[in-house]
């Protein structure tokens, strides 16, 4: 797994970007999230960076962000172009979501200076969230970011499951779940927000296993955390998970498993906001269930994700739960298109 890992994750890599394109980000959008009780609306970007530096030495492998990167590290006047038009589209949204296909905090991919450019561009947001590996939160490089911007910082991490063999074995991983543990406990000291993503169903594991996976998960990282983000997976290109779909071995989660996880998660999560927003849910790429239920039952995932209250996911029902069920038990005999 790991040769094919390592090439797949170089082909998937872009040969250097010229110029102009480094100073085009990659994409933004605007979604609901939540502030506490309340519901508004996020502005969310994704710079064009060098991206994930794990992605060019093994890379995961549900991950196939790196196609979005430059291929070299952006310039700080590169950098600075992208997040000058991004602030000419920001229109005050409370909440701020920078993603970067890797790590905010690796200064191969944003450096220092770009950082304090880009929060004082959105400085106007009662909370900004970034992502990063978890090496790179450290005191030394958070602090002048929390002392440089009025609002919340809230700093997502990875995590994705807690059993240090699944994430090192079958999501290929470059550190254990307690360094991801210990960066959050990091964060929070530091006064900052820690929301960790938890992926629903890597490759190798059954449907089954991989809801008792990210329910376990939740119970071990609820008291690190502020926020969990269950994150069924999508087929990415160029990826071991694409590999695996393409052959049949891999049918990307059903939401019926998204809704049992927030369920009885719900129950595990301590003070910790459970949340997910799918991505591709309802296409035949993402999570998905029979098609006739998957919009209802998507809009039950969002309302509860927002809400935090989970008995509207009590009341769903339809015709392909029940072979939902069975093929909790029985996926590795008979998986669907
Ligand atoms: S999932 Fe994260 S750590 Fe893994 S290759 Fe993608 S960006 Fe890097
Ligand atoms: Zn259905």
């Amino acid at each position: 797994m790991t040769t094919l890992a390592r090439s797949v994750a170089i082909d998937r890599r872009p040969p250097p970007a010229a110029p102009p394109d480094a100073r085009r980000y990659v994409n933004r959008w605007r979604e609901p999230e939540a502030l506490g009780t309340e519901t508004v609306t996020a502005f969310v970007m994704i710079l064009r960076t060098r991206g994930c530096y794990w992605a060019d030495l093994k890379g995961c492998s549900m991950c196939g962000y790196a196609k979005d990167t430059l291929g070299r590290s952006a310039t700080p006047e590169e950098l600075a172009g992208q997040i000058d038009r991004l602030a000419e589209e920001y229109r005050g949204e409370p909440y701020v979501k920078v993603y970067t296909s890797g790590s905010f905090l690796d200064d191969r991919e944003v450096d220092p200076e770009s950082r304090l450019r880009l929060l004082g561009a959105f400085r106007g947001a009662r909370r900004l969230l970034f992502e990063t590996l978890p090496e790179f939160a450290q005191p030394a490089t958070l602090g002048p970011l929390r002392d440089h911007f009025p609002g919340e910082l809230e700093v997502a991490l990875g995590l994705e499951s807690t059993d240090p063999v699944i994430l090192e074995r079958l999501i290929n991983k470059g550190s254990p779940p307690s360094e991801y543990l210990a960066a959050a406990d990091r964060i929070r000291s530091l006064g900052l927000r820690a929301k960790a993503y938890l992926l629903l169903k890597p490759p190798y594991l059954t449907e089954e296993e991989s809801i008792r996976d990210v329910l376990r998960s939740v119970g071990e990282a609820a008291p690190h955390v502020d926020a969990l983000s269950i994150n069924p997976v999508h087929i990415q290109n160029g990826t071991v998970v694409e590999h695996l779909y393409r052959r049949r071995r891999y049918r990307p989660p059903w939401l019926w498993s998204v809704v049992e996880a927030l369920r009885q998660g719900s129950a595990l999560r301590g003070s910790a906001r459970l949340v997910s927003f799918p991505t591709a849910g309802g296409l035949p790429r993402g999570p998905h269930n029979c098609g006739r239920c998957d919009r209802e039952v998507l809009g039950a995932i969002e309302s509860a994700s927002l809400t935090q209250t989970f008995d509207g996911l009590e009341r769903l029902d339809c015709r392909c739960r029940a072979e939902w069920a069975a093929q909790r038990a029985l996926e590795p005999l008979g998986i669907e298109a």
